[in-house]
């Protein structure tokens, strides 16, 4: 029967790294109160104390060691120092790690993203392993647990720096577990589910999901330490690894239902360019809009490059776009300009001519046919498109029911779109055609 987690760390010292909040904090809390002597490792000095203050006040021993992990001359110096002190590690919990939520369109630029974040993720890990093994290996006793998450089994979009550094520390340690045994040695990969912490915070998407509490995900870490598997996972993480290993393209049809739902909520974010809402007539004055049209494709009005590119990557996640080649809706995006409407307004009108398209980046509106409601456009969807794919006038008059902001997306461009791809042609038209007139699709 595995030991209880009093037996397994009383007496015994315990390296826990990204002590300092989350999941560390709470295992070094539990820890500390079952008799291990913590050694409590993070940047913020402050918070160390304060992890160490609510451990010693309940009885425990704690110390901390401040330590930026992504240098491997500060682990070094971390290392020797608690050898010199402490002898030896018993427990090794690899538990620092940051995370990047960004799709890999919008990190073009932005290679120091994969770099840091493997620099702390895998490389701040594997130094600390090098350094401490040794002297387990040499005594015949010890525990390495690497706090990995349940996305690697998982995988899905916009987290492929994070979950590529994840996987590699997977990699490393089901590795070094072959190697280890029969030496005394353990190693332990913990696939953690979602967890409520600072670091799942910012990705507001995730408020919708189930998550564990830091303390829950403590003691997925103590269980870990009392039984010393080769892996911890959830049954979903488990099923998810397996479900990709015989059936890949049903996870990769899941996965891209998740990533269109990711993808809505950047419409939120997205920088609407002041001066162009700002420019906007007081009354949707189509001379205006023509003329400024014209400015835009002719090159006189300058395109925000990052804007541009954000907008890219948002149409791709829209479904009437999906067979479009990346270079056909970066150019659609070149072109787009944003525009505002008031609740109330007509974004179009049944029946008008126009030359733009609107895709809704903010707020709600009102969908009617002939007097008739409809239905209601949101967020991420495209309006007014029926005009430039059926090439008829407006199906439809659209009212925003709020505040709408929108990009209005160019007709010439999105006909150059449908003259030279016809994949493309046949899917906007079929999605066209079943919304409004579901009955002509038989
Ligand atoms: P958190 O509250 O943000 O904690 C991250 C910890 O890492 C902090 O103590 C931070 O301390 C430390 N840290 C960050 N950069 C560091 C550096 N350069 N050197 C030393 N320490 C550093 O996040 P958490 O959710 O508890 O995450 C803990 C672990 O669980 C991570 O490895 C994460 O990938 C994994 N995980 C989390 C979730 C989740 O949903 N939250 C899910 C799966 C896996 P300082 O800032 O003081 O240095």
């Amino acid at each position: 029967m595995a030991p209880t987690l009093q037996e397994a760390v009383k007496g015994r010292t315990v390296m826990i790294t990204g002590a300092s909040s989350g999941i560390g904090k709470q295992t070094a809390l539990k820890v500390g109160a079952a008799g291990g002597t913590l050694l409590l490792i993070a940047r913020r000095r402050e918070l160390l104390e304060e992890t160490r203050g609510e451990i010693e006040g309940r009885g425990g021993v704690a110390q901390p060691y401040v330590c930026d992990l992504s240098n491997p001359a500060e682990v070094d110096e971390l290392s020797a120092q608690v050898l010199e002190k402490h002898g030896h590690v018993d427990v090794l919990v690899n538990n620092a790690g940051r995370s990047i939520r960004r799709e890999v369109g919008s990190s073009y630029d932005r290679f120091h993203d994969f770099q840091r974040t493997m620099q702390l993720n895998y490389f701040g890990p594997v130094k600390l392993i090098l350094d401490l093994l040794p002297p387990m290996r040499e005594r015949g006793s010890g525990h390495i647990i690497n706090v990995s998450t349940a996305g690697v089994q998982m995988s899905g979009p916009m987290f492929s720096a994070y979950l590529a550094s994840k996987a590699a520390l997977d990699a490393f340690s089901r590795s070094l577990g072959f190697e280890v045994i029969g030496e005394g040695v353990y190693i332990t990969t913990v696939n953690m589910p979602l967890v409520r912490t600072a670091m799942a915070a910012p990705t507001r998407m995730l408020d919708n999901f189930p998550a564990l509490r830091p303390g829950e995900a403590a003691d997925l870490i103590c269980a870990a330490i009392r039984k010393r598997p080769a892996r911890v996972a959830t049954p979903l993480g488990n099923f998810a690894q397996a479900a990709y290993a015989v059936a890949p393209g049903l996870d990769h049809s899941v996965n891209a239902a998740i990533g269109r739902l990711l993808l809505r909520s950047p419409w939120r974010n997205l920088r609407l360019r002041p001066g162009a809402v700002g420019d906007r007539p007081a009354v949707d004055d189509l001379a205006w809009r023509e003329s400024f049209r014209r400015r835009l494709e002719g090159g006189r009005i300058p395109a925000d490059p990052v804007e541009v590119e954000r907008l890219a990557v948002l149409l791709r996640g829209i479904p009437l776009f999906e067979a479009c080649a990346p270079a056909e809706l970066h150019k659609l995006a070149s072109t787009a300009y944003p525009i505002s409407f008031e609740e109330g307004e007509d974004l179009c009108l049944e029946g008008a001519e126009s030359d733009d398209c609107y895709v809704v980046v903010e707020g709600e509106a009102a969908l009617t046919i002939q007097g008739e409601p409809v239905g209601v456009v949101h967020a991420g969807e495209v309006v007014g498109e029926r005009g430039p794919i059926e090439d008829l006038a407006r199906a439809a008059t659209v009212t925003a029911k709020s505040r709408v902001l929108a990009y209005a997306i160019s007709r010439g461009r999105l006909d150059e779109i449908l003259s030279n791809n016809a994949n493309a042609a046949k899917h906007m038209r079929r999605l066209v055609r079943a919304r409004y007139a579901p009955d002509s699709q038989r």
